[in-house]
């Protein structure tokens, strides 16, 4: 199975692709978590990147298509997989549909996620993660069940995102209204965009996106 998540920065498509990778078996490519580990071993890729990143602006779309091209080859990826962040522009897309196309491979759903923009600014600032298995935790809407304790591990070092501040948001949400809402219509027209509503609680919309999911099959 071929998924991707679509919808603006912040709208839980780092959380949800966690559930599904876990429920469905499918392996999680985010891009944006592919780039973060480029800038912190300092690769090529990574400073190249990292200035976009900082201003929130989007990575050229010839390192983010070479960094999937390389990345679905790898093994885990035979069974099928899961994007999170990736395509983000038409060309993005397009280069998509070129390597799919190649491996005989066909594309099932285009998730997306729709959430209103007011919300967001709240839930990216408020957002951090666990340093060691990287489970999501937000300061308001999902707490670790101990104060300072990962649900997940029980590791106690918790991070945050350098570009998860107000003024880099704002610059992410042009981008992606500018750039990555294109997207719709394009996989509209081509029958596999399904919509959730992303402003209902987490169970709610991992169960929305299981009904998705389980009529593909
Ligand atoms: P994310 O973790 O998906 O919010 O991505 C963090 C940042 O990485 C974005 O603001 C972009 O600078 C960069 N990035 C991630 N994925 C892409 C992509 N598909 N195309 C261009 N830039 C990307």
């Amino acid at each position: 199975m071929i998924i991707i998540l679509l919808g603006p920065p912040g709208a839980g498509k780092g959380t949800q692709a966690q559930r599904i990778e876990s429920s469905q078996g499918l392996v999680q490519l985010s891009t944006g978590d592919m780039l973060r580990a480029a800038v912190a071993a300092e690769t090529e890729v990574g400073k190249k990147a990292k200035d976009f990143m900082e201003a929130g602006k989007l990575v050229t779309d010839e390192i983010v298509v070479g960094i999937i091209a390389d990345r679905i080859e790898e093994e885990d990826c035979k069974n099928g997989f899961l994007l999170d962040g990736f395509p983000r522009t038409v060309a993005q897309a397009e280069a998509l549909d070129n390597m799919l196309d190649q491996k005989n491979l066909k594309l099932d759903a285009v998730i997306e996620m729709q959430v209103d923009d007011g919300a967001l600014v709240d839930r990216i600032t408020g957002r951090y993660t666990c340093s060691e298995c990287n489970q999501g935790y937000h300061d308001k809407n999902l707490k670790p069940k101990v104060d300072g304790v990962c649900d997940n591990c029980g590791s106690t070092n918790f991070k945050r995102r350098a570009d998860d501040n107000k003024e880099t948001v704002t610059s992410r949400l042009e981008s992606y209204h500018a750039q990555t809402a294109p997207l719709l219509p394009y996989y509209g027209d081509k029958g596999v965009l399904k919509s959730v509503d992303g402003m209902a609680d987490i169970d709610d919309v991992t169960a929305q996106i299981n009904d998705v999911l389980g009529n593909l099959s």
